[in-house]
């Protein structure tokens, strides 16, 4: 790991990395017609923390910002298509981040699955 533990990222260029303050609230994997479109995926997986421990390394012009809803945001590379973040504009404490971003891989538990009714049929392999 890092220094102090904390979480850090990149996207698949390269060209964004990141770092992210522990704790993680929770990690949840989000089944949501906008996450599985933006992912290209079954899910959006993510770990929430506290925004104000987010630091943007290298990179924070290529970070690209899509409004999804209202409330919703979501960041991308504007190189590669890395999904990045999510964040609410109704709360501004807390952002959500792309587990599959996450070097090295993602090893806290993830306690949440959202939108259960949306799992694609084609999920489990067999
Ligand atoms: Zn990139
Ligand atoms: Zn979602």
């Amino acid at each position: 790991m890092g220094d102090c533990g904390d979480l850090h990222g990149s996207c698949l260029c390269g060209g964004i990395r990141y770092r992210a303050a522990l704790p993680v609230f929770h990690a949840s994997h989000c089944y949501c017609s906008m996450c599985q479109k933006q992912h290209g995926a079954a899910a959006g997986s993510y770990a929430n923390v506290a925004s104000a421990g987010l630091v943007i390394e290298q990179g924070a012009q290529l970070v690209t910002e899509y409004a999804s809803s209202d409330d919703g945001r979501r960041d991308f590379c504007r190189v590669c298509g890395s999904t990045l973040f999510w964040r609410s504009t109704a709360s501004p404490d807390r952002i959500a981040i792309a587990l599959g971003t996450l070097e090295p891989e993602y090893s806290g538990p993830v306690e949440r699955e959202l939108f259960v009714e949306n799992k694609p049929a084609w999920l489990p392999c067999g």
